[in-house]
């Protein structure tokens, strides 16, 4: 603490002239969620200066993903009051001492994953779970220190999987966060924070799709969608989606689904359904929801042999979910993964690359556009069903 403070005076002084906010309090508007089940409140927050290995960012845009809805139902349990929010894109304001990755003015993408890039898992070759990640089940909604770095009406204010990007400035740790191409659209490249990745890696990373394969994606949100894109990119030759809301099936078919399914439609289970249309069972299902009836529905769908079946949706906090042994001993994988299973900070920068050669669209899954300040009405439009992706702007 001693430390940054000297820090800060230091920059404090040689900034004067230029009226920049670099070691200063930032005074900004945060949508503070202050307990479950309640309204977002716009408010006034403080953003503290970034200490050591700590970059400070004035967001650009973010998206509305599930996850932050299933914190305000306690369907995802995190510390109050929070500023929520994790899907985003915005530029580097300032950086705390030891800061090397990103200097101020650089385009920058939040990670809801961090990757310190030493430890354990960040040096093994499939994981993507930084020892460091504030996880779900445990979520302490600190930095790395141990403190937060927001305030509001005195109070201090809980981090959200050290992103916190529902604020017009955010503090996140350094393996938080990562630099992108400088001609990049923020305002569309958000999405690659979380809900794009996460379901393309799903596809082409986690369950490894392959050509001329049967894939069932049962969920047609912005995250089960991009599963759809990934299957399309990776050879999928036949793309169920599945959603009780047909009004979904318009959009799943533009980037990529084969056929779309209405469980509601049928008087036998979805998983019955399914196999009778690939013969036996498909090659690969996913979960892109966050129920147990339709992880096991995806589960059994899949075939009894060689199906892979992943999950993608975020479980209610503290649930089981029963498995007859017997499903896996005939041969069926049963996986899950967060991001899509993607290291953070080495593969965003080169998805957005990806994106600007245009190897993948994100406009089909930006449905709707709004100021912070209408952040319920974007809340509102998730929860009935009539957007995909709500891109709150700065
Ligand atoms: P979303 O709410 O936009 O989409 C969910 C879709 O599921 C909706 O279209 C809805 O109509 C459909 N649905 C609801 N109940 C259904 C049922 N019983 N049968 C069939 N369809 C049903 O959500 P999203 O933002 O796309 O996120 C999807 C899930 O993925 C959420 O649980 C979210 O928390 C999770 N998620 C996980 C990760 C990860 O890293 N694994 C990252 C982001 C989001
Ligand atoms: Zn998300």
């Amino acid at each position: 603490m001693r430390e940054a403070q000297g820090f800060i005076t230091l920059v404090c002084r040689g900034d004067r002239s230029t009226m920049s906010t670099a070691g200063k309090v930032i005074k900004c508007k945060a949508a503070v969620l202050w307990e479950t089940n309640k309204p977002f409140s716009i408010e006034e927050v403080e953003v503290a200066p970034p200490r050591a290995h700590e970059v400070r960012i004035k967001m650009v845009a973010t998206g509305i993903c599930r996850s932050d809805d299933h914190v305000v139902s306690g369907h995802i349990v995190s510390p109050f009051p929070v500023i929520l929010g994790h899907e985003a894109a915005g530029i580097v304001e300032s950086i705390g001492e030891g800061v090397t990755s990103v200097k101020p003015g650089d385009k920058v993408i939040p990670l809801f994953i961090a990757q310190c890039g030493k430890c354990r898992r960040c040096k093994h070759q499939e994981s993507n779970i930084c020892m460091k990640n504030d996880l779900p089940s445990k979520y302490q909604g600190k930095l790395q220190d141990g403190t937060t770095r927001f305030t509001c009406r005195g109070k201090s204010i809980h981090h959200f999987m050290g992103t916190s990007t529902f604020s017009q400035y955010t503090v996140v740790d350094e393996i938080s966060v990562a630099k992108i191409d400088a001609a990049s659209p923020l305002e569309k490249v958000c999405l690659i924070g979380c809900g794009f990745s996460t379901g393309y890696g799903s596809a082409v990373k986690v369950a490894k799709v392959t050509q001329g394969s049967t894939c069932a994606v049962f969920g047609l949100g912005g995250v089960g969608l991009s599963v759809i894109i990934g299957c399309k990119a990776a050879g999928a030759a036949r793309i169920i989606a599945v959603d009780i809301n047909k009004d979904k099936f318009a959009k799943a078919r533009e980037v990529g689904a084969t056929e779309c399914v209405n469980p509601q439609d049928y008087d036998k289970p979805i998983e019955e359904v399914l196999q009778e249309m690939s013969n036996g069972g498909v090659d690969f299902s996913f979960e892109v929801i966050g129920r147990l009836d339709t992880m096991a529905s995806a589960l059994l769908c899949c075939d009894k042999s060689f199906g892979v079946s992943v999950i993608v949706g975020v479980p209610p906090d503290s649930q089981i979910l029963p498995v007859d042994p017997m499903l896996l001993l005939t041969g069926r994988t049963l996986k899950g993964a967060i991001f899509g299973g993607f290291k953070s900070k080495d593969s965003v920068p080169k998805l957005v690359t990806d994106f600007m050669a245009k190897k993948f669209p994100l406009d089909p899954l930006i449905t709707n556009v709004l100021p912070l300040e209408k952040i319920n009405e974007g809340f509102d439009l998730l929860r009935s069903g009539k957007s995909i992706r709500t891109i709150l702007s700065f």
